[in-house]
């Protein structure tokens, strides 16, 4: 009988065929392990000799899969050989056999210790305790002469399902052979997810009950809606898969600008991070830069870079779109980016502390050189770049910032990134030229949920209506004083959010290059009043599912009806 699951959508794209699960892990029960056995003290040195030398043995394995790889592939099978290597692991290990321990146990006690502090820093770090525990697996089986657990080689075309899954399953899958991963936990962020975006197959994680589908059932996976269909109808599953197809045919022949199909234009731009990512960005089809996030320029650096070295780097952008539109972000340090040249104080919360535009309460200085070093790069360059600052709250602080951007010859605007700004968006506009709302932030703080929690995956999800309405507010105020509103979140991404976005009213969307076709293909296939029908029909829902939904059909209805015309 046909069941629909639901998950979070990771990589878009529809998939069809038997779920697969990989091979069992060893088992880590206490009597599996001998748990209660003392190694008699004169053999606890070999002991200790057998846990090394199953753990180089491990790491070596996956440092030659590495070498045969490429990519982020080759990246995260040498991360996680690091990990069987890691001193800190080994040594604690070792500390627990030199007590009388078994290899197995104390590798198994080890893991646990580790993942408990991984877990405890939370964000990216607790994600790495699938990794940790992938390394346990593969030294557990070479320590009791187990075959090394993993991803089998699919003989058909299949599903990979996952409780979740380590690097060292994913990296080296095959696209032909493993069409789509969905698994029980993990975010966006964890590396199944971005291995499925390098594979370019459709992901979905975090969809509770997987457990229940087992290998060789036939599923249905769709990535852009996080929908799996167990078991589903043979012809209409088929039509979906057909129509898919179609869709990214019509993406691969999508060159700009962007436009719907009656000639509104929205820009379509990238959001960017130094000079190399906005040259790789103008291999795909946008039309200049939306965000230059200018703080991961200087992540690693532990004072303040020279207004000069600032400006060559800004000035690497400007080059890459020469003559086009480029949006610099002022610096957007702390919470989860923090800038070790700004010495900001320990905070309980920090992304509710002193981040982003705030630095300047305390280092005015940092903003000034900032935006000497942006009029810097502009002298002589064909773009004269527009200056947005990140997390402003109020007007005044719009004013402030627009003030500083406008003595230096530029165009001001700001970040609606805050739910105060949104709602006051009229009076920030009336200060600035332009905004662009981070739909990330906006989601965060809107549904006071973090945006790095994997549990809390359906809350930052910015198909949440109420921020939905939010935008709606930025976008009418736009409209009303005739200045640019642009989006710059993920959101901007998601093609079908994008249409409602363009419906709210929004002037230009920016994110990873890699999704500008897809969202341009889109536009490109609906008119303006469709895309206010399908922003009309999200405001009119009360969560973020029924609202993609509602939006989805009037787009479909609407693609329907012209194409019948046709
Ligand atoms: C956002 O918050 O949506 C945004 C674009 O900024 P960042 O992701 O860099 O915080
Ligand atoms: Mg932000």
């Amino acid at each position: 009988m046909t069941q629909i699951l639901t998950g979070t959508p990771v990589v878009g794209g529809v998939a069809l065929g038997p779920a697969l699960w990989p091979g069992h892990r060893p088992d880590h029960s206490a009597e599996a392990l001998g748990a209660g056995v003392e190694i008699a003290e004169e053999q606890r040195a070999d002991e200790a000799q057998r846990f090394t030398a199953a753990a180089a043995a491990v790491a070596a394995r996956l440092r030659e899969r590495a070498s045969q790889n490429t990519g982020v592939a080759a990246e995260v099978l040498t991360a996680t050989a690091g990990l069987a290597e890691d001193r800190g692991w080994i040594g604690a290990a070792s500390g627990l056999i030199a007590k009388g321990a078994s290899a197995p146990s104390a590798a198994v006690a080890a893991t646990e210790q580790f993942a408990a502090v991984f877990t405890k820093l939370g964000g990216l770090m607790a994600e790495r305790v699938t990794d940790l525990n992938d390394v346990r697996d593969r030294v557990l089986a070479e320590l009791l002469g187990l075959p090394e657990p993993g991803v089998p080689t699919p003989d058909v075309p299949s599903v990979l399902l996952a409780d979740d899954l380590a690097p060292a399953d994913t990296a080296g899958l095959d696209p032909a052979t493993t069409i789509a991963l969905v698994t029980r936990l993990g975010g966006p962020t964890s590396h199944t997810a971005i291995i499925a975006r390098q594979l370019g197959i459709p992901c979905v994680v975090a969809v509770p009950d997987l457990t229940g589908i087992g290998s060789g059932t036939v599923i249905l996976v769709d990535g852009t809606t996080g929908e799996i269909v167990v078991e589903p109808d043979d012809a209409t599953a088929r039509a979906r898969v057909d129509e898919h197809t179609r869709q990214a045919a019509l993406v691969a022949g999508w060159s700009g600008p962007g436009r719907t199909a009656d000639g509104t234009e929205v820009a379509i731009l990238a959001n960017v991070a130094d000079g190399s990512s906005a040259r790789a960005a103008t291999d795909h089809p946008v039309e200049g830069v939306g965000l230059f996030r200018t703080e991961l320029a200087f992540l690693e650096r532990a004072d303040e870079p020279s207004v000069e070295e600032q400006a060559a780097i800004y000035r690497e952008v400007l080059d890459a779109f020469g003559g086009r539109k480029v949006v610099i972000r002022t610096l957007d340090a702390g919470s989860d980016k923090p800038l070790r040249f700004v010495d900001q104080p320990e905070e309980a919360n920090p992304a509710l502390g002193v981040r982003g535009d705030r630095i300047a309460l305390a280092h005015p200085e940092i903003r000034a050189h900032q935006l000497d070093a942006i009029a810097r790069a502009a002298e002589g360059s064909e773009t004269s770049p527009w200056v947005m600052a990140p997390m402003i709250a109020s007007p005044a602080e719009a004013a402030a910032f627009a003030a500083q951007v406008r003595e230096r010859g530029l165009t001001a605007g700001v970040m609606i990134e805050v739910p105060a700004a949104a709602i006051l968006a009229s009076a920030i506009l009336a200060e600035v030229d332009f905004v662009s709302i981070g739909t990330n932030d906006l989601t965060q703080y809107t549904m006071a949920a973090d945006r790095m929690s994997a549990d809390l995956a359906s809350l930052t999800d910015p198909w949440q209506p109420a921020v939905l309405h939010l935008i709606a507010t930025v976008a009418r105020a736009g409209r009303d004083q005739r200045k640019p509103v642009g989006v710059c979140g993920e959101a901007a991404a998601d093609p079908i959010l994008a249409c409602v976005l363009v419906g709210l009213g929004v002037t230009s969307l920016s994110s990873a290059p890699v999704a500008a076709a897809a969202v341009g293909a889109r536009l490109a296939g609906v008119t303006r009043a469709t895309c206010e029908n399908a922003a009309a029909a999200a405001l009119a829902t009360a969560d973020p599912a029924a609202a993609r939904a509602a939006a989805a059909a009037v787009l479909e209805n609407e693609e329907v009806r012209s194409a019948a015309s046709r």
